[in-house]
């Protein structure tokens, strides 16, 4: 049995999922006032505008789904705030960012980017018009590197502020200050969650503004028995519910896209098996890397008679709310960053959520009218193997990112800097230690010119430092491009039933040297084709991606022009990227084990680690001693994914204080000494907090 695949490569049980567009419009009864209307937000309109004019700090906490991030921002809009500057709102989440900027214009009546909209990484939708502006709190993070006093906003909504990402928490000790500078900026902390009471001790005792929710008692069943396979129990709670209980919408919470759009597919295959009898379930899956079309379709209503399930990650916890959902499907995991310190690295994991996680995520069924939720773990689990609430961000990933542009606003007392909960002394000393590899910062700990210009990029330092190498290494117009498409989720479409095809098609693009020059081989090849999406299709590459890729570059060549760094070529000259690449991501390094039978095992040049070439890579079954990695991903193994190979002496001519020849005191004269490179950081970690009394001196 074939299964069709439209031509924009979006297969045919995502496209059953869509709803058909108009011919629901009609089921919307109530306008667009009546909805905004109706919302709990509503009815203290007035109450929330008095609070925030009397207070320069504000705490809000609703339900989700109250209307406080759509609302809000209209509200203070209305009450004149809009008159005298832009008001912002900040998402930990670009989805989030982008939908709700949507939905806000809709309901303000007006194009998305006019008075309404957002800016994201390598996206600006905003126009000199616009007074509602979302954005993620890594943007909004920027701003304020360049303008601490945030001149051009009068209201800044920090918002979702219990998801407690890095930014938002270096955003609250920065505005805690603005504030006091300037009296005129109102500042809102919106949380979902009830323990606000941190929030105000630490916002000097601002006050606490509740708004009531409107939920429903939601039923809690668990399993019985721990559950092995959590995707294949909860696709088939999932069909239970559909042949089983009384109407009403699915949402069930996975952890990726791979995992969603599996599931999907199953649950679309076994939905179809049984046949035109058995109501219809419409699948709708919600994970960020969705186009943002798709996305929208998981607002629309089911069509009379269907049921709507939608698969979606941690996303649908708090961020965006769907209406009419009566049942919650729980396995009890997330996908998360979390900082190894065995790797030295942040690495991506799959870990269980924390009880408030859990309630929160249960309450989603109880929205509209009584609901119920099922846990795919026993209760003796929820008691007794889930933290009360989640840890947050600053105290597990890596930090050299937020260290950077801390340091590049002169913030050099990271001991005494505000945090509401201080990062670990341990994690802030790698961070410094890692800026200090990369050149960032200097033997005290200050800014290095390198460091400051490596501040000027919106991305993880050790990639804009391969950018500022590829200028001096003459190969900077060759990794934007593989930048660019690094900052990509999908490249390469592979579907089931076409897999050799698609692997044929690709292998036309590999470079024998490895991932990231075949990056760059599939961009260049798109270029030539003259940005082509039939090209795409032909050759099993993803055109929604590549266009955002070419966004993304046209971004980073304008960071570069202003900050006059050269856009070069190396031609046919490639050795020069690995270099440069080198210059960023020696941290990275592995060197291959003798290889007995079975996959080729490399060990981390830093610990030691065993890691493995990526099933995807172009390294696979490669001969290659030592290579480097962009990062790490844990499945069954610890898998390198995007992986080059190297000379091992351009790691020493990268990091010289950080990496030595072993016994030649870190001289180069002997080639064959190259093989025994060692970190040196093990030699610093045992001395004196050196870089920390830095830190003290410069503050
Ligand atoms: P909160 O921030 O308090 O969680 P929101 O302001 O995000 O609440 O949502 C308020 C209401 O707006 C919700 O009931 C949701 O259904 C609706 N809503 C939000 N985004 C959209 C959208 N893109 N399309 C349709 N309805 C939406
Ligand atoms: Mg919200």
């Amino acid at each position: 049995r074939k299964r069709r695949v439209q031509s924009d490569g979006i297969p045919e049980w995502k496209r059953a999922g869509q709803p058909k567009g108009q011919a629901y419009g009609k089921r919307t009864e109530m306008t667009m006032k009546q909805q905004r209307e109706s919302l709990p937000v509503f009815a203290f309109c007035d109450r929330l505008i008095d609070a925030v004019r009397q207070h320069p700090i504000l705490i809000v906490v609703g339900e989700t789904g109250s209307g406080k991030t759509t609302q809000m921002t209209q509200y203070l809009a209305e009450a004149g705030y809009a008159n005298h500057g832009i008001i912002g709102c900040t998402q930990p989440r670009r989805v989030a960012a982008v939908s709700v900027a949507k939905r806000v214009s809709e309901e303000v009546g007006c194009v998305l980017g006019q008075e309404v909209g957002y800016a994201i990484r390598f996206e600006d939708c905003t126009t000199p018009a616009t007074k509602i502006k979302y954005m993620t709190d890594g943007m909004l993070q920027r701003e304020i590197l360049l303008d601490p006093d945030l001149k051009r906003y009068s209201a800044i909504m920090l918002d979702e502020a219990h998801e407690r990402t890095i930014a938002t928490d270096v955003l609250f000790a920065l505005l805690k200050k603005t504030v006091k500078k300037r009296p005129d900026l109102k500042v809102i902390v919106t949380s979902a969650t009830l323990n606000a009471d941190k929030f105000s001790s630490y916002f000097d005792d601002a006050p606490i503004f509740t708004i009531p929710g409107r939920t429903f008692p939601v039923e809690i069943l668990y399993s019985r028995e721990p559950e092995s396979d959590y995707v294949d129990t909860a696709l088939v709670t999932v069909m239970q519910i559909h042949l089983t209980e009384p109407a009403g919408d699915i949402l069930l919470f996975l952890t990726g896209q791979e995992e969603i759009d599996t599931a999907c597919e199953i649950l679309y295959e076994r939905t179809k098996a049984l046949g035109p009898n058995i109501p219809e379930l419409l699948v709708l899956p919600v994970y960020s890397a969705l186009p943002a079309e798709m996305q929208s379709s998981i607002f629309e209503p089911a069509p009379p008679g269907s049921r709507k399930v939608v698969v979606a990650t941690n996303i649908a916890e708090t961020s965006i709310t769907i209406d009419h959902i009566s049942y919650v499907v729980d396995p009890g995991f997330v996908k998360q960053k979390a900082y190894d310190p065995k790797l030295g690295m942040d690495s991506l994991i799959i870990s269980p959520i924390s009880q408030a996680q859990a309630n929160q995520r249960a309450g989603r069924a109880g929205r509209t009218a009584p609901g119920k939720c099922f846990r795919l773990y026993t209760e003796a689990a929820y008691q007794s193997e889930m933290l009360p609430s989640p840890i947050p961000e600053i105290q597990r990933q890596n930090l050299s990112t937020t260290i950077l542009v801390l340091k590049a606003m002169g913030i050099n007392d990271l001991l005494r800097f505000d945090f509401m909960d201080p990062p670990a002394v341990n994690t802030t000393l790698t961070a410094l230690e890692e800026l200090y590899a990369l050149g960032a910062l200097d033997d005290e700990g200050f800014l290095t010119r390198l460091g400051r210009k490596m501040s000027d990029f919106p991305m993880e330092p050790s990639l804009a430092k391969v950018l500022i190498a590829a200028v001096d290494l003459g190969c900077s117009d060759e990794m934007v491009s593989i930048v660019a498409m690094l900052n990509l989720l999908n490249v390469f479409y592979r579907p089931k039933e076409k897999q050799s095809q698609a692997d044929q098609k690709r292998a036309k693009f590999n470079d024998p040297n490895g991932d990231h020059l075949t990056l760059l081989n599939v961009y260049n090849a798109w270029k030539q084709s003259g940005f082509s999406t039939p090209w795409c299709i032909e050759n099993f590459i993803q055109a929604r991606s590549m266009r955002r890729a070419q966004d993304v570059r046209t971004q980073i060549i304008k960071i570069m022009e202003r900050y006059r760094h050269k856009i070069v070529s190396c031609g046919h000259e490639t050795d020069r990227v690995r270099r440069a690449l080198c210059a960023g991501f020696f941290r990275n390094a592995a060197r291959s084990e003798a290889a007995d039978a079975g996959p080729r095992c490399y060990k981390t040049l830093l610990s030691g680690t065993p890691v493995y070439v990526h099933p995807s890579s172009v390294m696979l079954g490669k001969q290659a001693e030592w290579v480097i990695y962009h990062e790490l991903v844990l499945t069954t193994r610890e898998y390198m994914r995007w992986t080059t190979s190297i000379e091992p002496k351009w790691l020493v001519e990268a990091a010289p204080t950080f990496l030595k020849v072993a016994g030649t005191g870190g001289t180069m004269s002997s080639r064959r000494k190259h093989e025994r490179i060692q970190p040196l950081h093990n030699k610093f970690a045992g001395e004196d907090d050196w870089r920390l009394s830095a830190q003290r001196k410069g503050g």
